[in-house]
């Protein structure tokens, strides 16, 4: 698991400061405790609540959520800021950046995208996976066999994306297949889609990572810089989150190439208050998978 050699992109002197800033950070992380931080271990709520407290100028909570069979969403989960166009919901950045991107592919000459789904709430999920165990049931199958036959084609509740707000689904001709990546529109937004913060969640060479079947029409929103970083390195959510949630682990980024801008991602067992007062933005906060935050912080390389 050496992704963040391949990862880490500038010069020489640039890690330097960065393995200043990083050890200043340790220390002070170890100094600081912000009664804060027992709102944000809490739960999804909370830290969606600290986003829009003026302490931190957080633009963005919960990209990097990895959702899962094995990481499902509380049934009581409903994001805080979802925005509705013509019936369907999206999490306000997921929907700027949608724009975004389908006004690049009209530029492009790509016409057609249309919005199939996005936000679905826990119940729906629900009752759609209850339907469907209750007819294999009437076809003769029993309870546990049901249950199994159900969770191949379906997300169980709680284990679908759909729910945190990020995900959405694409299509041209109205049906969600395969097909859908053989397209015009599906090569451009495989290709592109990361310049808007977005990934094709399930790809066809990482089912036995993801567990899913290739879902050429299935978006997920992580934002940038994220989104380009898995893209280029061909990651998966699962791999992208977990690494950095290893403890120790972090990824430096430069985008566009040259810049003086940097990103930091990192795991993080408390909340680097100082850090961020004196040094860096977090544009970013999101639970990490054993505990802690994954941050994601944007600063400028300093040359003297
Ligand atoms: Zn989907």
């Amino acid at each position: 698991m050496n992704y963040w050699k391949r990862i880490i992109k500038g010069r020489a002197s640039y890690y330097i400061v960065a393995a200043l800033i990083i050890i200043s950070w340790v220390i002070i992380g170890m100094r600081v405790r912000l009664l804060a931080s027992d709102a944000i271990v809490d739960g999804e709520n909370e830290v969606y609540a600290y986003k829009h407290s003026n302490t931190l100028n957080i633009t963005d909570s919960g990209l990097l959520w990895l959702v899962n069979l094995q990481n499902p969403l509380d049934s009581d989960f409903v994001p805080s800021n979802l925005v509705s166009h013509q019936g369907i919901r999206l999490q306000a950045p997921a929907f700027a950046a949608y724009n975004q991107m389908l006004a690049a592919m009209k530029a492009d000459g790509i016409q057609g995208l249309q919005l199939a789904s996005a936000y679905r709430p826990y119940v729906y999920q629900r009752d759609l996976f209850t339907t469907k165990v209750n007819t294999l049931k009437s076809q003769g199958h029993n309870p546990e066999a049901a249950i199994e036959l159900a969770a191949q084609v379906l997300q169980r509740p709680g284990a679908s994306e759909h729910q945190t707000g990020l995900a959405l689904d694409v299509t041209v001709a109205g049906d969600l297949t395969e097909d859908f990546g053989k397209t015009a529109a599906g090569k451009w937004i495989e290709e592109n889609s990361h310049r808007f913060g977005f990934i094709i969640r399930y790809p066809q060479s990482k089912t036995e990572i993801t567990h899913i079947i290739y879902e050429p029409w299935h978006l997920r929103y992580v934002g940038l810089p994220h989104a380009t970083i898995m893209f280029e390195n061909n990651l998966t959510l699962e791999e992208y989150a977990g690494f950095i949630a290893e403890t120790g682990n972090y990824i430096i980024w430069t985008e566009p190439r040259g810049s003086r801008e940097f990103y930091l991602v990192i795991h993080s067992d408390e909340w680097p208050q100082t850090i961020h007062d004196r040094l860096i933005d977090i544009s970013s906060v999101c639970p990490g998978g054993g505990g802690g935050y994954i941050l994601t912080m944007r600063g400028m390389y300093i040359t003297y």
